[in-house]
C-alpha cells in the first residue's frame, strides 16, 4: 500500500497534507509513503525530517504519485499535474468541487477516486475528520490577531499611572466554529466582545463565552438543516441590517463568518455601515472566499476606506501553517485509517460506509456525487 503527498501547487498555500508525526502512524498501518520534495517547506518541514519518519522524499510528481494507492493533498491538484497516477488512485483533500465541476470531471476521466474532505459528514464519528472545524478553528483565531496587529490602539483596558484606556470593542458576526474561536481570542485579549448570529442556538454560545449576544425579535431562528444557517427572507434582512447599522459604528474590530452552505455569502456590512466606523477600525472578512459578508470587501486584499482597513484573506488558517497542517494532516489521518484494514495492510474500502460516500465525488471514471454527477470536462 502506497501513499504520496504533494507538495501544493496553489498560488500562497503554505499547508502540506501530512506531517512527520502523521507519516510515522501511516507507516505503522503498513503504508510506504512517498513525499515530494520540498512539500513541507511552507509549514517549516525539511524533506529530512520526513525521511526521519521513515518516507521516501521523491524529485517528481509523476514519480511520488505513480504507483500510489492514496494521494493526499490540501488542494485540488489539476489531472494534469497527477498524470502519472495510476487509474483507480484515491486524492484526498479539501477539492473545492462547486464552480470546479469541469476540472472534478477531468479527474473522473483520468480514473481517480476523488474525495473531497469537505463533504464529511458532521456526526460524531466524523468529528476528528473534519477539516472545515480544524481550520475554521485556526481562521476564527488568526483573524482576531492579525486585526489587532493593525489596529493602532491597545485591546484591553489599560489602567496606568497616566490613566486609563477604554478597551476595544470587538463584533463577530456569525458565531459557527469560526465566530467563536474569534469571540475568545477576543475576549483573551481583553476586547469588550459582543456577536450576532441567526441561529437562536448560537447565543448561548456567545453567552457561554462572555461575549453579548445582539439580535432583534424581528429575526427569527434562521436555522437550517444540519445546524447549518438558511438564507433569510428579505423581512429578516431588513431587520438584520437595522440591527446592525445600529451596533457597528460603535466598534473597533468586526469580524464577519457569516456563509450559508452552498450559497454565496449573505451580505451583512455595507458602504454606509463601513463609513458610519471610526478611523482606524479594521474589519476581517473571513467569508472573503465566498463573496464576502462586506460590501467593500476584494478577495485576498486589505482595502482601506474612510481610514477602515478590510481585510479579505480568503486562507487565513495557511497563515499559521505549522499548526493548519498539524490538525488538517490528523484529519486525514483518521479519515484514511477508516480506509485500511490494519491486519491485511492494505486498502479496503467499505463503499456503503456513509463517510465514503459523502466524501466520493468521482470512481470508476465517471462523477457519481449526487451534487455535481452529470459534469463534463
Ligand atoms: P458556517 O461556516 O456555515 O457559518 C458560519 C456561521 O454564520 C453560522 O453560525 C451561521 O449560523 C452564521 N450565519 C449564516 N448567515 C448569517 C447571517 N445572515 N447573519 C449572521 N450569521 C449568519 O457554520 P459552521 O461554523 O460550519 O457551523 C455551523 C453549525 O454546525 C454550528 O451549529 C456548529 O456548532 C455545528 N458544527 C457541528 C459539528 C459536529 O457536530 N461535528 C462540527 C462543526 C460545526
Amino acid at each position: 500500500m502506497k501513499i504520496a503527498v504533494l507538495r501544493e501547487r496553489f498560488e500562497g498555500e503554505s499547508r502540506v497534507a501530512a506531517t512527520p508525526e502523521i507519516v510515522a502512524k501511516l507507516i505503522g498501518l503498513g503504508a510506504q509513503v512517498s513525499i515530494e520534495q520540498g512539500a513541507g517547506i511552507g509549514s517549516r518541514i525539511a524533506d529530512d525530517q520526513y525521511r526521519a519518519a521513515g518516507a521516501n522524499i521523491i524529485g517528481s510528481v509523476a514519480e511520488t504519485v505513480g504507483e500510489a494507492d492514496i494521494i493526499l493533498s490540501v488542494r485540488r491538484p489539476s489531472a494534469l499535474a497527477i498524470k502519472g497516477a495510476s487509474p483507480g488512485a484515491l486524492l484526498i483533500g479539501a477539492l473545492d468541487p462547486y464552480g470546479n465541476e469541469r476540472e472534478i470531471a477531468g479527474l473522473a476521466q483520468a480514473g481517480i477516486v476523488a474525495i473531497s474532505m469537505e463533504f464529511m459528514p458532521r456526526i460524531t464519528r466524523a468529528q476528528v475528520m473534519d477539516i472545515l472545524s480544524s481550520q475554521a478553528n485556526l481562521a476564527g483565531y488568526q483573524a482576531v490577531i492579525e486585526a489587532a496587529a493593525i489596529f493602532e490602539r491597545a485591546m484591553p483596558m489599560m489602567m496606568t499611572a497616566a490613566g486609563t484606556v477604554r478597551p476595544a470593542k470587538a463584533f463577530v458576526m456569525g458565531a459557527g466554529v469560526a465566530g467563536l474561536q474569534a469571540i475568545a481570542t477576543a475576549k483573551r485579549l481583553g476586547a469588550v466582545v459582543s456577536a450576532t448570529d441567526v441561529r437562536a442556538a448560537a447565543g448561548e454560545q456567545v453567552e457561554s463565552l462572555g461575549a453579548k449576544f445582539i439580535m432583534t425579535e424581528a429575526l427569527k431562528d434562521a436555522s437550517g438543516a444540519g445546524g447549518y444557517a438558511r438564507e433569510l427572507t428579505v423581512d429578516e434582512q431588513d431587520a438584520q441590517a437595522e440591527l446592525v447599522a445600529g451596533h457597528i459604528s460603535k466598534q473597533d474590530i468586526v469580524i464577519t463568518t457569516a456563509l450559508i452552505p452552498g450559497r454565496p455569502a449573505p451580505k451583512l456590512v455595507t458602504r454606509a455601515m463601513v463609513e458610519s466606523m471610526a478611523p482606524g477600525s479594521v474589519i476581517v472578512d473571513l467569508a472573503a472566499e465566498r463573496g464576502g459578508n462586506v460590501e467593500l470587501t476584494q478577495k485576498d486584499q486589505v482595502v482601506s476606506h474612510n481610514g477602515v482597513t478590510i481585510l479579505g484573506h480568503s486562507n487565513l488558517a495557511g497563515h499559521i501553517p505549522t499548526t493548519a497542517s498539524q490538525l488538517y494532516a490528523r484529519n486525514l489521518l483518521a479519515f484514511v485509517e477508516t480506509l485500511i484494514d490494519r491486519q491485511e495492510k492494505k486498502l479496503a474500502i467499505d463503499w456503503d460506509d456513509e463517510l465514503v460516500k459523502a466524501t466520493v465525488l468521482t470512481r470508476d471514471g465517471a462523477v457519481v456525487h449526487p451534487a455535481f454527477a452529470g459534469a463534463v470536462a
